[in-house]
């Protein structure tokens, strides 16, 4: 069975944890869209020490011995950055070859005046900054759609590779004067440039193939998501997005695979609402109970360090990520979060100008001006870490946890309380009838 792993909200749910408990149960794990903006931190105890892994690019399946990791064609790649995450997870005791990472060669490459295109474009916006994460990664994304981007198979072509470069470049640096942007020393670019070659081209290779192949031949993909729903390119709150469909059409464009391989599909979802950088958030708490949630959560984000913004669950936007992906199930992270409050609220509606709706608007300016319309539940005052069995919850929590499945659609298939694998509830069930045996 193939999996495909998308974030609900606006990102941050705690995919990074899901991911890595799944990835014990297939055999290949694929990122197939966004760049180094991505932060997943796992956190495993190996022989009883406690390791804490964040991974910006490779995917999480990376820190289990036997899995082969795909970054498929629609991921974009800083080779600097992948090089520099290999090397951090060497030195932490993590094999990283050949033999288990695979780069697709379709993938975009981000450059280093992806960077300072990013940097300037920014700058430019003044009051009106879409807070990228200055990595480059919408203007890798943008050379990708004008048809001049250079991609990953062109690190196998040493005979070529310089002049492609030189050409980037130069119309990179006409950009960046007109900008008033920082530009590109060529010279260095074509040493870096041959650098990467040797040191990626081995695990370069036509991975559209590779899965399909796999996949046809009984082997299991997990479809790792990055960014989420809400800042998907076509469906999140424009122009607050991201540069790439983080959606499950993205899993599907973003990896070469047919939707008909993707057997199931869940959403990540946390108990309450953050967000990272500018842009709508109807649900945003500007008070101390927003900063309480985001100091309980640790809301930092695991790229930047930038603190998130924080709010009450939002079931308009739960019900928008379960019908654009799809889901067939969720995964509930940091209930434990909330373990502490008296009373949580529940997104139902908005009210825009006066009218009431249950839809998210296609339009930011219209999102920025909704009113959360919110129903409140009384809070459970009881630790909830750790808990394994939805029997052992506190029936208060529980009661928040059915109704949150009740106003999405969509049941959940994991309820997380706490970031160890094994602080976890795992509907068992649920998994089984979409051909997931989980042995726990
Ligand atoms: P991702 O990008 O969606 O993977 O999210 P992040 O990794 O940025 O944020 C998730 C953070 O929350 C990580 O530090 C996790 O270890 C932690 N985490 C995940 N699930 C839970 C949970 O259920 N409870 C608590 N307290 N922390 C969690």
């Amino acid at each position: 069975m193939n999996l495909a792993i998308i974030g609900a909200q606006w990102g941050d749910e705690g995919k990074g944890k899901i991911v890595d408990l799944l990835a014990p149960h297939f055999d290949i794990v694929t990122r197939y869209q966004g760049g180094h903006n991505a932060g997943h931190t796992v956190i495993i105890r190996r022989e009883g020490v406690e390791q804490k892994f964040v991974l910006h690019l490779i995917p999480s399946g990376i820190t289990h011995a036997g899995k082969t990791c795909v970054i498929g064609n629609g991921v974009v790649v800083d080779p600097r950055a992948l090089l520099h995450e290999m090397d951090e997870l060497r030195g932490q005791g993590i094999e990283v070859s050949p033999s288990n990472l695979l780069v697709s060669n379709r993938a975009h490459l981000i450059l280093p005046y992806h960077v300072a295109l990013d940097r300037a474009i920014e700058a430019s916006r003044g009051g009106n900054a879409v807070g990228t994460t200055m990595r480059g990664i919408g203007p890798a994304y943008e050379d990708k759609m004008a048809r001049r981007g250079l991609r990953a198979g062109d690190l196998t072509e040493p005979s070529t590779l310089a002049e492609k470069l030189t050409q980037s470049a130069r119309q990179a640096n006409r950009l960046l004067s007109v900008l008033g942007g920082e530009p590109i020393d060529e010279k260095m670019l074509i040493e870096d440039g041959m650098r990467w070659c040797d040191l990626l081209s081995p695990h370069i290779c036509d991975t559209t193939y590779y899965l399909n192949r796999s996949a046809r031949a009984g082997r299991s993909l997990l479809l790792e998501g990055a960014q989420a729903t809400m800042l998907d390119i076509d469906h999140g709150t424009y122009p607050f997005v991201t540069s790439s469909n983080s959606s499950i059409g993205g899993a599907c464009t973003g990896a070469g695979i047919p939707p008909s391989l993707i057997s199931m599909t869940i959403g990540v979802i946390k108990a309450y609402t953050t967000r990272v950088g500018g842009g709508p958030f109807p649900t945003e708490l500007n008070d101390s109970l927003g900063e309480e949630i985001r100091a309980r959560g640790g809301e930092y984000g695991a790229s930047t360090g930038r603190p998130r913004r924080t709010g009450w669950f939002d079931a308009v936007v739960a019900r928008y990520a379960v019908m654009v992906n799809g889901l067939n199930a969720m995964a509930l992270t940091k209930l434990d979060v909330l373990d502490d409050l008296d009373e949580i609220r529940i997104c139902t509606g908005y009210r825009i100008n006066g009218h009431e709706t249950d839809q998210v608007p296609y339009d930011a300016g219209q999102m920025s001006a909704a009113e959360p319309v919110y129903e409140s539940m009384p809070g459970w005052r009881e630790k909830t870490v750790g808990i394994q069995k939805i029997a052992d919850l506190p029936a208060k929590a529980r009661d928040y946890v059915d109704r949150l499945s009740e106003l999405s659609g969509a049941p959940f298939a994991f309820v997380s309380t706490g970031a160890e694998r094994n602080e976890t509830i795992i509907s068992a069930d649920l998994l089984g009838r979409y051909g997931l045996q989980l042995d726990i």
